[in-house]
Order: structure tokens, then sequence, then C-alpha cells
């Protein structure tokens, strides 16, 4: 506990996730994580939306949960109207949280140093209030480590005059950003249109300022050259720990959505290997020409499917059962399909019987998926979900990507090439492989070992 012959103190910690599915529960790992390693005096996660919090204070009895919003003003959803959502939850969170660290703050003991707070960029306010405070603050991504350096490189080329940057379909490869083509980048027709906004948004959300680190949920074995590349554009330590799921089993999803467990009772009754899971995730979503689809294209492939049909997948169901489907369509499938509103993800691609992942592509569902060897079909909607594509399908080699519009003549025969066929038996063991190179990274001294013991120590002594 001694650094430079000074005793160390304790340190309060403080988590400001997002409220998106994908932004809490990495959040919650690392929370976890960083708990098991048992230097901090308390870990508060200071939260906008979360169901039943009382639930959570029973499972996660080491976080102090402080909500900081009525949770009718802290819901985030997709759409085009989203930066401007992020940016009244932004707006409404700055004096609540200010006025929780200054508590806090007051009530340290004597002994106690000040408290650091770990917070997801795409709440940028906490940032000025930890600066405000003079509070050391270090940033959470919650997306790949590639995706950040697109942020960087992009607003660069694009000053150059670029022009496939109007193109979202352009194959042009993006000029440093190698193996990624224009129409990887995260930057949507939509977004053109509140060009301004968005870029005031990146600029936001990009901002180090006087963060101390960086950290991913990711891997040197999957992003090791764009970690490099991305050190090299800030000045302060990234930190790749990843799988965080796999360093902190134990903690407990806070899941947005009731998980239904029946599915893994169903799985128990399929041959290894032989289901193919579909979930696209807890934001994207499609009309009902596309779920159509999607139903057709998987009752046509023979294949058994497991299938997650979230309120609000369907655009404009939220208010109607979502597991609504044609009759006809129940009767083709019958027992060969489990539906669900929302399932145990982690346990369901662990599962024996799943042998592959119908995906959007979201990073938490890419690491997930890839740390237990299961090949996937991506069908990316937004955000960095393409670029989780490019280097599922073209870099690891563990996927293939559902390219034209969702037609069921496709699908099936993307869940046949992945499921059935001499290419998908390929990948699985490409899958396989990675998921061994995963398994290693959190091994003692290996990369995300290391990365987490020096980031304990940065956290110490900021
Ligand atoms: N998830 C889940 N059950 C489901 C669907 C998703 O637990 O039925 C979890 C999944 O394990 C992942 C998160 O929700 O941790 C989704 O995050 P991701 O980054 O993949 O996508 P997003 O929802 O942010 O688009």
């Amino acid at each position: 506990m001694e650094i430079q012959g000074l005793r160390r103190r304790p340190r309060r910690l403080m988590l400001v996730p997002c409220a998106m599915q994908g932004h809490i529960n990495p959040m919650i790992q690392l929370g976890t994580i960083l708990h098991s390693k048992g230097c901090f005096s308390s870990i508060t996660v200071a939260h906008t939306q979360l169901n039943s919090p009382s639930d959570h204070t029973s499972s996660h009895p080491y976080f102090i949960f402080q909500p900081l919003l009525s949770s009718d003003d802290s819901s985030l959803s997709s759409g085009t109207d989203f930066i401007d959502q992020l940016s009244n939850l932004n707006s409404n969170c700055e004096a609540p949280l200010q006025e929780l660290l200054i508590q806090i703050v007051k009530n340290l003991e004597q002994h106690e140093d000040l408290p650091c707070v770990i917070y997801d960029p795409l709440m940028y306010y906490v940032k000025s209030v930890a600066d405000h405070l003079k509070l050391p603050s270090i940033m959470f991504r919650t997306s790949c480590v590639t995706n950040m350096l697109s942020w960087y490189v992009c607003p660069r080329i694009k000053k150059q005059g670029y022009t496939p940057f109007r193109d979202f379909k352009s194959l042009e490869l993006v000029p440093g950003l190698d193996p990624l083509r224009f129409k990887d980048l995260p930057i949507l027709p939509s977004i053109f249109e509140n060009l301004d906004a968005y870029l005031q948004l990146v600029t936001s959300v990009q901002n180090i300022g006087t963060s101390s680190a960086i950290i991913f949920n990711s891997m040197d074995c999957l992003e090791q050259s764009s970690l490099a590349r991305l050190q090299q554009e800030c000045q302060i330590p990234i930190f790749a720990i990843g799988p965080m799921h796999k360093l902190a089993p134990e903690a407990t999803s806070i899941s947005l959505h009731e998980e239904d467990r029946s599915c893994i009772t169903w799985l128990d009754k399929q041959a290894t290997n032989s289901v193919i899971y579909v979930s696209l995730g807890s934001i994207a979503s499609v009309n009902e020409k596309e779920i159509a689809e999607m139903a057709w294209g998987l009752a046509n492939s023979n294949q058994p499917f497991l299938w997650v049909i979230r309120p609000g997948l369907v655009c404009g169901s939220e208010s109607k059962d979502p597991l609504f489907l044609p009759d006809d369509f129940k009767q083709t499938v019958g027992e060969r399909g489990c539906i669900v509103k929302w399932a145990p993800q982690k346990q369901v691609l662990a599962h024996k019987a799943v042998g592959g992942f119908w995906s959007h592509c979201g990073w938490n569902s890419t690491v997930e998926s890839i740390s237990v060897g299961v090949p996937v079909i991506c069908k990316p909607f937004f955000g960095d979900q393409q670029i989780n594509t490019r280097y599922i399908s073209h870099v690891w080699r563990v996927g293939i990507e559902l390219e034209n519009d969702f037609e069921r003549e496709d699908v099936e025969r993307a869940i046949r090439r992945l499921m059935v066929e001499n290419e998908g038996e390929e990948m699985r063991q490409r899958a396989a492989d990675l998921k061994l190179k995963t398994e290693f990274c959190i091994q003692k001294g290996s990369s995300s070992y290391n990365s987490l013991n020096d980031l304990v120590e940065l956290i110490k002594s900021v």
C-alpha cells in the first residue's frame, strides 16, 4: 500500500453508467471486478433509469445505488431524436450529480482520499462535474476500441474533403482505418441531416479532457493494432480489460427487461450446436414486413431457433404483445422454435445446443459470442455495429454478414451456410480458437489481467 513513501488512503468510487442495457451491463461488471480487488472503501452507482433498484441492492449488496432523476425523466430510446434525448439527459443530470458528489466529499472520513469517478462518455456532463469539483475521472467506453479510433480519424479525413463520406455504401477503404470501408463507419444518413448536432456530440463524447485513463471491455487478441493506434492519439493510459463478464462471472446483470429462463429448459432438449439464437439487442427495431421475413426465413431454414422478440423490437408494437405472429407460422415451426421477450443471453450463448447467433452485433453481444466460440450471422443497424460486423466477418472470420434488406430467402440461406455447411463449420473452428485466445487474455500475467492490475494501481494513485 505504499506509493513513493506515502501510505495510500482508501478511496471511494462513483460509477455513472448510461441508461441503456448495453452500457449498464459492462459498467456493473467493471464495478464488480473492482470491488473484488477489495481496495475501495465504497462503490456508488449513480444511475438514471434502472428497474426496481431495490432488487439490485439485494443482488449487488456491495454497491450503493443512487438515482439521479425520477424514472419519467430518465429513459433513453433509439430514434431520430436520440441526440436531443441524450443532450436533455446530460443537462438534467448535471445538478443532481454535482450535489451528490459534494455530499460524498463533505462526508469523507479524515483518512479517505477524494472519490474517483468512472463514467460512460455518453454521459459527458459527468466530466464537467468532476472537473469542476477537481475530482479524478476515468472514461469507460462500452464500444470497441476501433470505434473510438474512427472518431479521431474521420473528422480529420473529412476536413481533407473525402467525398465517399456522403456515399453510405462506398466500399472504398478509409485511409488510416484499414480494413474499415466508408460503408462501415458509424455515420448514418439520418445523422448527416443533423450533422452539426452530431459533430457537437462527437466532440463532447470524445473529450478526454483531464480524464486520467480510458477503459475498454476489449482484448489484445481482438484489437491489438487499434489499441496501439489509439494509444498514439491519446496521451493517457488505455486499459483493455475484457471479456469483463468472464472476469466478473458472479456479476448479475441489471436487466431492463425480465429474463425468461424457460428457454434454457427448451435448449436442454435440443441437439448440440443445432440451435440458432436470434437477438437484435436492446435498441434496434424492425418493421412489420422485416419481422415477417425474419420469421419465414427461420421457419424455412428447418433449424431449431431461439428468438428474442422484446417489447419495442417491431416499430410501433410497444403496446401490443411482442410475441404476436401469424398462426400459420406458429403451426409450421411448432416445437422447433422458442420465442421469448428477453433471454438470459450469456447463459444461452454458453449452452451447448447453441451453434450460431444471428445478432445486430452490438459490442457486448460480440464479446459474449466470441468468448464462448459461437459464430455469428451479422445484421448490423447503426453505431459501431457495422464496425463490429466488419471485424467478425473479415478480420476474425467467425461470421457472415447478411448484406441485403431482410428477405426470407437470404435469411434461410445465411442460416444454412452457418449452421449446416462446411463454411459454417470452419467458422465454428476459428471461433473456438478465438475463444481460447480470449480465455488466455484473463490468465495471470496476460494482457487483460495485467491491464486490470495497472488500472487498480492508477485509481489508487490518481
Ligand atoms: N441481452 C440479454 N438478453 C436478451 C438480449 C440481450 O441479456 O434477450 C443483453 C446482452 O447479453 C448484452 C446486452 O443485452 O449484454 C446488449 O448489448 P449490446 O451491446 O450487444 O447491444 P445493444 O443492446 O447495446 O444494442
